[in-house]
């Protein structure tokens, strides 16, 4: 078996393992990173629609040209990039130390040993299974991101009239991606009262368009012997249910953090994220292990997926020298109106950056930050909803305990 050792290994060439990368390598370490895909940027690849960059490069990018951008910040800071490797385990020494087993059809078997290990796995989408949709089990049934690969990275069409389920931002950006391509959509079917995506992708991918979006609908039942004829929808208002003739189901019903390698080695996870329980430095419980990006928890824009993971790779380069980092003595909690706040422990007596994701609309809130119950910051947030990630900066007073954050609605 080849062996490879390195200071830092990143598991992950999206947006957010190519920006870990760029920093532990900036950070003059030996970096690898490595991807079971054949080209860096993971999503990115088949995002072709633009708005990715506006933070990170104060720019406006496509996903590919985001891709590129980070890959070339990456191998200029003397990261090396092992594409078509895929991780199918890793272990931790007696010493600390790691090892990932790496597979390729061209490299066969290599074990990689790394001082610390930024896992940036991305996540994967929920599925008509997971939300158990009844019917026939037709051809013409795709999530909403595979059918994206499909027509961005092979030309290759789902289908000619479409019902998209879910208006998560897959969702809505499929539905305006297949009207582009002379797919027509009957309607996007949401089970909640209000959409789940950004509101720039509501007005400019549904409203521009005239498709309907049917808001506390849901998908009751998929018709077809073999290929999708129609799917019965429930108004959950009035119980009334209609069909609509279509030969392709779309579901966008939400993403589920990618976490199995850190399962394996026993990371403590966090039911709220679905990722890793993470400190302020973004290193799970078990110490040199590092997340960020969606694998962590699943972001809105790739930007702070980005900023996230440089920290996430800022923090693996010093334990790669120095063995250990400062102690996360705080433990943070929120209240009932944020479903969680990330990171979940900080390090007293240093600044964190927290991201948060509502439970609540509402027009205006304040939120703040409580360390041992006595305020340490704030801020107004407008226009708060569960589609939108919050995020806040504090300063931690050295010897705090406990740091909570609240999240109150103003009239
Ligand atoms: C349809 C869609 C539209 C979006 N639109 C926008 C937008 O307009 N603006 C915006 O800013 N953001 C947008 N986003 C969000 C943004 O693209 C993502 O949040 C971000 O790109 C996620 O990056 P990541 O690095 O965490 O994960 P990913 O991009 O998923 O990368 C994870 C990588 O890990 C690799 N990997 C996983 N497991 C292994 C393993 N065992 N071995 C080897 N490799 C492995 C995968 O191959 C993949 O390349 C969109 C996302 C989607 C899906």
């Amino acid at each position: 078996m080849k062996q490879l050792n390195c200071d830092v290994a990143v598991i992950g060439a999206g947006g957010a393992g190519l920006s870990a990368a760029a920093a532990a390598a900036a950070a003059g370490k030996n970096v690898v990173v490595i991807d079971r895909e054949e080209s860096c940027g993971g999503v990115l690849c088949q995002c072709i629609h633009n708005g990715f960059g506006l933070r990170y490069f104060n720019e406006e990018l496509t996903g590919p040209e985001y891709a590129l951008r980070m890959e070339r910040c990456a191998r200029e800071s003397g990261a090396r990039i092992m594409l078509g490797e895929t991780v199918g385990s890793v272990k931790r020494h007696s010493d600390n130390t790691l090892e990932a087993t790496l597979f390729s059809a061209a490299n066969g078997v290599t074990q990689l040993n790394a001082k610390a290990m930024v896992f940036a796995t991305g996540c994967r989408e929920r599925t008509r299974a997971n939300i158990a949709v009844p019917g026939d089990r037709s051809a013409g049934v795709y999530t909403a991101g595979s059918a994206q690969k499909l027509m961005n990275l092979t030309g290759m069409l789902p289908g000619k009239r479409a019902v998209i389920v879910g208006s998560g931002d897959i969702g809505l950006i499929m539905a305006r991606r297949c009207r582009w391509s002379g797919i027509e959509v009957a309607a996007v079917v949401e089970i909640l009262p209000e959409p789940s995506g950004l509101p720039r992708n509501i007005a400019q991918c549904l409203r521009d368009f005239d498709i309907p979006l049917l808001l506390s609908h849901r998908c009751a039942r998929i018709m077809g012997r073999n290929r999708v004829e129609a799917v019965e929808i429930e108004n959950l208002i009035t119980k009334e249910r209609f069909t609509f003739q279509c030969d392709t189901v779309l579901f966008s019903v939400g993403l589920i953090p990618e976490n199995e390698l850190l399962k394996s080695m026993g990371v403590a996870m966090n039911p709220a994220t679905g990722g890793p329980c993470v400190d302020g430095n973004c290193q799970c419980a078990l110490p040199g292990i590092f997340a960020a990006g969606n694998s962590l928890h699943v972001h809105d824009l790739v930007d702070f997926a980005s900023l996230e993971a440089r920290r996430a790779g800022e923090a693996a380069a010093e334990y790669a020298s120095r063995g250990k980092l400062p102690s996360a003595d705080a433990e943070v909690s929120c209240s009932k109106s944020l479903k969680y706040a990330i990171p979940n422990k900080c390090v007293p007596g240093s600044a964190c950056e927290f991201f948060f994701r509502p439970t609540v609309s509402c027009a205006r809130a304040k939120l703040t930050a409580l360390a041992d119950g006595q305020e340490i910051a704030k801020k107004m947030c407008i226009s708060v909803r569960p589609a939108e990630m919050l995020a806040m900066k504090a300063e931690i007073p050295a010897g705090s305990a406990k740091v909570e954050f609240l999240l109150e609605e103003c009239k």
